[in-house]
């Protein structure tokens, strides 16, 4: 008997509720993933999590929203590059994770063509990231990545830096137009160098090689992505004109032929029995691979038998990637250590009894806070699983064993003292962390050192976590102010460990050619929280120094369209601090006063206090350089199109943003309006063509 309490929820409404709460977890480490580049989830936690999700969708088909992960590949292309609409998209893969989810499939795609026996293609799957290069009359034109499968972004000035991407396709047979697609990724050995030299410079690590083949691809300077050992391995024809292939394999085959590498490992086989072959085959060769696979991908040979099969929301049904398990290990967690972060946040990590796991040893992994301890049920002095995912930052899965009643109702709670200057922690009611906000606690002050050094503030090469502890640590720098005066401290800089004449040097050299650092870097540098690097462009151009920003009062930082009254008031709380206005005068007594010269922008320019999106490809500018010219004059930009956007520049190959601008209401121009808009003229209303880009001239898609 319920006894008239509440009643049950039905079967319906609990799918609906776990469906809605796994999108908005998906959703979530998308962003962190793709967007942000620092996963928090372990990748077979998102794959369980997606494919629960799809399984729901699958038995109650009201509840797939458009807009739900298992529809979208991906992420968004990012605004700095043009955009690169792909005439056939990019599909993701599904994934199986084990021998029966594989026969499952199998299964489906037996039923689903009224077959048994056909042949399959095994290919190694390449963790990098897909791209797609077009070639035409044999030159590569332009290479994409995947984007959100649609479009992607154009990064043809940086795929012309890898040696292994032929510039010209060879052969009699090389198709008019015909596009490649492939995986570029980051050598393991150059991965493991890399992220060596970041952490002694105290920069952040890359987690995987996807992530560093990822930001290393989507540089803006192709001399950057030139400098990085980019590599790749070309897997099937997206589409082209003429008589397309009629297997997979032929297709392989063809790639080689005109000059495309493709992986020697490939193989076709038919049957269950030589699909297990080949994934023990696979196992056993990853040790030896200088570069990540994290499964192997099956693909039914035949493109005919391919299309009957069709694909399904983001996935192709034709193939699937038989991901191999996560790399897990036992042992102890002997304690849960705290660091303290620059704006005093006290971040949990598992201090681990060193254990082996994927062919590293582990001793330490990220817990992210308390709340995430306690849902997966750690507690220091257990036994827990910790895994490695094809990632780097190993993760503690949970308790190796059940809890015992005892620690289970005794959950994880942060120190209600900060760890390093012990001073009481807060924990604000909207946020969830764990605060330390003494201000002169050291381990605050380690962190704003490194910040204030770092590559977007006052970019002191040589300055990374290691030395800023150092110099904390030895008294040698007790405020930011102070690093300007470490000439004089040449000996006991010479004592720090590792640090010869050499270093000693160049750090030097690197402190003093930061004093000419602009403004915005000093103000972003200065840690000041709210004060990101847009914040303090906006400070700059309005205050136009050190000395101006000081005599601000509250109501003029909150005239700066974007600052409200509580960043206003933070920003006014720091420039009246003593201690910080002591700080600020010794700045400027050591040659660190930078005067923001920029024009002021006329104040009737057209473009002044106007949102602008730019999309699509300019023959001017690139997007970059249109985005700092709108915010040169005042004018705001975003990324996407809302009904506050007041002006759209559409360049080439625009695509979605015109639509929904269209939808919208909003006014579009196309290049030669916004050039004159730039000059002064106030935009005229009119009917703008959309666009038409290259994707118009292609082939029918294959
Ligand atoms: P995917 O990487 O699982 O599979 C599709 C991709 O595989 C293709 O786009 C292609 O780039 C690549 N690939 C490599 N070798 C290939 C080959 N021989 N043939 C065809 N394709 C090949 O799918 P995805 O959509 O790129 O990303 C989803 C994956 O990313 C998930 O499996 C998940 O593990 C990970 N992810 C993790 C998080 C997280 O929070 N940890 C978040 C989002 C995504």
């Amino acid at each position: 008997m319920t006894g008239g309490g509440a009643s049950i929820p039905s079967i319906e409404k609990q799918a609906a509720d776990r469906a809605a709460h796994l999108r908005a977890v998906l959703n979530r480490a998308n962003r962190l993933y793709y967007v942000e580049q620092r996963p928090e989830l372990a990748d077979s936690e998102y794959d369980a999590l997606l494919r629960e999700l799809q399984d729901i969708e699958r038995r109650f088909p009201d509840l797939l929203t458009p807009d739900s992960p298992t529809q979208r590949v991906g992420a968004d292309p990012a605004p700095e590059f043009a955009e690169a609409v792909h005439p056939v998209p990019l599909l993701s893969l599904s994934n199986v994770a084990s021998r029966e989810e594989f026969e499952a499939w199998l299964g489906r795609v037996r039923d689903l063509l009224e077959m048994d026996e056909f042949e399959m293609v095994c290919e190694l799957k390449i963790d990098g990231l897909a791209i797609a290069c077009t070639y035409e009359n044999g030159l590569l034109r332009r290479a994409a990545t995947r984007g959100d499968g649609m479009r992607g972004e154009d990064v043809t000035a940086n795929v012309r830096t890898i040696r292994s991407v032929p510039l010209r396709l060879t052969g009699k047979d090389v198709p008019t137009i015909v596009e490649l697609r492939g995986e570029v990724f980051f050598p393991i050995a150059a991965f493991n160098r890399f992220n060596k030299e970041l952490e002694e410079a105290g920069q952040p690590v890359y987690v995987n090689p996807r992530n560093t083949a990822s930001g290393a691809l989507r540089q803006l300077d192709s001399r950057k992505t030139a400098s990085r050992p980019l590599d790749v391995f070309f897997y099937s024809i997206g589409y082209s004109e003429g008589e397309p292939p009629r297997s997979q394999w032929d297709a392989l085959q063809a790639i080689r032929r005109w000059g495309g590498k493709t992986n020697p490992w490939n193989r076709r086989v038919s049957g269950s029995e030589g699909i297990a072959e080949a994934y023990q085959d696979a196992l056993a060769a990853r040790p030896d691979l200088d570069y990540g696979i994290d499964g192997m991908v099956v693909k039914i040979d035949s493109i005919e038998l391919q299309a009957r099969l069709g694909s399904v929301g983001r996935d192709p049904r034709w193939a699937t990637a038989y991901k191999f398990p996560a790399e897990q290990a036992r042992t102890r967690l002997t304690a849960i250590g705290i660091n303290v972060g620059r704006t005093g946040s006290l971040n949990p990590y598992a201090i681990l009894d060193p254990i082996m796991v994927g062919g590293v040893t582990v001793s330490r992994a990220t817990l992210h806070n308390a709340q995430d301890i306690n849902e997966k049920r750690i507690r220091e002095g257990i036994d827990v699983i910790v895994q490695r995912a094809g990632d780097v930052i190993p993760q503690v899965v949970g308790p190796a064993e059940p809890l015992t009643p005892e620690q289970a109702a005794n959950p994880y709670r942060l120190p209600d003292r900060c760890p390093v200057c012990s001073e009481p922690t807060v924990e604000p009611e909207d946020q969830a962390m764990t605060l330390c906000v003494n201000s002169a606690c050291r381990a605050q002050f380690e962190r704003l050192l490194q910040h204030f050094a770092s590559r977007g503030a006052m970019d002191v090469e040589g300055l990374g976590e290691r030395v800023a502890q150092d110099l904390a640590r030895r008294g040698l720098a007790g405020d930011v102010a102070d690093l300007f005066s470490l000439d004089g401290k040449r000996d006991e800089l010479l004592e720090i460990e590792k640090m010869g004449e050499k270093r000693v040097d160049n750090l030097l050299r690197a402190i003093e050619a930061a004093k000419s650092r602009p403004l915005p870097r000093l103000l972003f540098g200065l840690g000041i929280i709210g004060v990101g690097s847009e914040v303090a462009e906006w400070l700059s151009r309005r205050f136009r120094s050190l000395a101006g920003l000081e005599e601000a009062s509250a109501e003029e930082l909150l005239e700066i369209d974007g600052i409200g009254p509580v960043l206003a008031e933070t920003v006014h709380a720091w420039m009246s601090n003593p201690n910080n206005r002591d700080l600020l005068r010794r700045l400027r007594e050591a040659g660190v006063d930078p005067v923001d010269d920029s024009p002021e922008p006329p104040a009737d320019h057209p473009v002044a206090g106007k949102i602008v999106v730019v999309t699509g490809r300019l023959d001017a500018m690139s997007r970059a350089e249109a985005q700092s010219r709108v915010k040169a004059l005042g004018g705001k930009t975003s990324g996407s199109v809302s009904r506050k956007t007041d002006y759209l520049v559409a360049g080439a190959d625009a695509g979605s943003k015109y639509d929904t601008a269209v939808r919208l209401g909003v006014m579009t121009l196309d290049e030669a309006q916004f050039l004159r808009l730039l000059d002064g003229a106030e935009p005229v209303p009119a009917e703008t063509a959309k666009v038409s880009g290259e994707a118009a001239h292609l082939p029918p898609l294959l």
